[in-house]
């Protein structure tokens, strides 16, 4: 494998699984550990159980045996026989053997018939015959010992002999073991029962997320106005309300951009048919003198002229919308930048008899991009002159504070209705579109004013009253931060 793929698998990130199967595995763990646990305790609390009680019963027969000996003398005497064959059917019943040691550490009787006369000194004999009794089990190979002290009298004084019995623990952990075989064959089954059942309720909790991406599909397809509120989980609506508003923003873009092409098909088609119309009817008229000729071309010039600003305005909105639109920012002395904008368009105003003032507070120097800041700079003075009275006054006030620089363009114009200063920034949008026609306005002049403003990262700001002036400020940043 390439490292690469190594990598990519090591990777969780990149891990892609559906959450059927994460719900599944966790109802099936969660419900198979404790059982498990559950299962494992009770049968090895069973074993134990078992093993204590069946040492108690043998401790109590072996004490009732070695009384009876106390009390028949059964080491004192030979004749042993009743209680000899007592031992022995202890000895079967428990499925053990039975030992009993005298005084002189000899074997006796064995029930086992290999050991008598022997003599036996084991530790637990030794510590028997001081009276202390003993019980001990061999975990491994699965017997226990326990040895009982044999008393010569009744008043338990002397111990004359001891009574060793071994008794193997086999069949109580064969039975032990038929119950964990049952157990484990029970786990099995709710195992697999709690697979079937982890799945069913996966394909039923997944299911509204299904519901919802089939809805999100249609959306997908294009079809923008499908309901996809709702589902039954909150996160679900969550998410619903979440994607309900990123439509709602889409179907606003898609009916803008719609606007947008449809406002662009005619403000290119109105010079076009201005044109037509002229050229028609110049060719319409027989002779014509060459007065009214060069006429109607100027005309027919001033709509081509028109047109070009047109398309060329459209041009830089279209480069400045596009999201990694360049801006190539620059230390700029803004007095100088705004003198040299006044300067070209003072002989306009002057036409208009429109008064031009600069107002500079203080000197200013900012990031900015000098091309883009200049267009929009011009095209608020240019507006200010166009749309203004005759003897009237544009005035361009420059100041700054330590994050700021603030550049007001006032006019003593015939201002704008405050109802439309929500949408005087709209690509198109004119207050009086004869008026603005004839002035060779594109309609894109504020809407490039504003992107260039964002671009900047500040905020522009209108004040104005119908027939009273209009005030435009710009807000920007004197560090541009990207
Ligand atoms: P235009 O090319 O038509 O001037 P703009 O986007 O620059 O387009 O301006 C949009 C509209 O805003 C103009 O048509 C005009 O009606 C109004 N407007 C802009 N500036 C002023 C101003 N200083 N005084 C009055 N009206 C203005």
């Amino acid at each position: 494998m390439e490292y690469e793929d190594k990598r990519r698998i090591l990777d969780w990130k990149n891990w892609k699984f559906s959450l059927k199967l994460p719900i599944t595995l966790l109802l099936v763990l969660f419900g198979v550990l404790p059982m498990m646990l559950c299962a494992q305790t009770v049968v090895s609390s069973f074993r134990q159980a078992q093993i204590d009680a069946r040492m108690i019963e043998v401790q109590n027969q072996c004490q009732i045996l070695s009384s009876k000996m106390t009390r028949t003398g059964y080491l004192q005497t030979e004749n042993r026989a009743v209680i000899n064959s007592e031992i022995e059917i202890m000895a079967d019943v428990y499925n053990g053997r039975i030992v009993v040691v005298d005084q002189n550490f000899k074997i006796v009787t064995d029930t086992f018939h290999i050991a008598e006369n022997r003599t036996n000194i084991a530790e637990e004999v030794i510590r028997c015959f001081r009276g202390e009794n003993s019980s001990s089990y061999n975990r491994d190979r699965h017997y226990f010992v326990q040895t009982i002290p044999i008393y010569r009298d009744a008043d338990q004084k002397k111990v004359d002999g001891v009574l060793i019995m071994t008794s193997s623990t086999e069949l109580i952990l064969a039975l032990a073991d038929g119950v964990a075989d049952k157990a484990f064959f029970f786990q099995i089954v709710v195992v697999l029962l709690l697979l079937i059942l982890g799945v069913g309720a996966a394909i039923l909790l997944v299911r509204p997320f299904k519901e919802f991406q089939h809805k999100l599909d249609h959306v997908a397809a294009g079809d923008l106005e499908t309901d996809i509120s709702g589902g039954l989980y909150q996160e679900n609506r969550d998410i619903s309300q979440s994607v309900a508003q990123t439509i709602s923003k889409l179907r606003e873009v898609d009916q803008s951009r719609q606007e947008f092409v449809s406002n662009v098909s005619h403000e290119l088609k109105t010079p076009i048919t201005s044109i037509r119309v002229l050229a028609d009817s110049l060719m319409g008229m027989g002779e014509v003198p060459v007065e009214l000729y060069r006429e109607f071309m100027e005309d027919i010039s001033d709509e081509i002229d028109r047109e070009s600003k047109i398309i060329d305005d459209l041009l830089s909105l279209v480069k400045m919308d596009k999201s990694e639109a360049e801006i190539n920012i620059a230390q700029v002395n803004l007095n100088a930048l705004v003198e040299q904008i006044l300067k070209r368009l003072r002989p306009i105003a002057n036409r208009q008899k429109v008064e031009l003032i600069f107002e500079s507070i203080r000197e200013v120097t900012a990031d900015v991009d000098e091309v883009k800041l200049s267009l929009a700079i011009s095209n608020l003075v240019e507006n200010a002159i166009k749309y203004n009275v005759e003897e009237g006054w544009v005035r361009v006030t420059l100041d700054a504070d330590h994050k700021f620089f603030y550049l007001r363009v006032a006019d003593s114009g015939i201002g704008i209705p405050e109802e439309v200063h929500d949408r005087i920034f709209d690509r198109f949008y004119r207050v009086d579109k004869a008026r603005s026609r004839e002035t060779g306005g594109s309609g894109l002049g504020l809407a490039i004013t504003r992107n260039v403003v964002l671009m900047h990262k500040g905020a522009i700001k209108l004040s104005s009253k119908d027939g009273e002036g209009s005030t435009f400020t710009l807000r920007i940043p004197l560090n541009y931060i990207a």
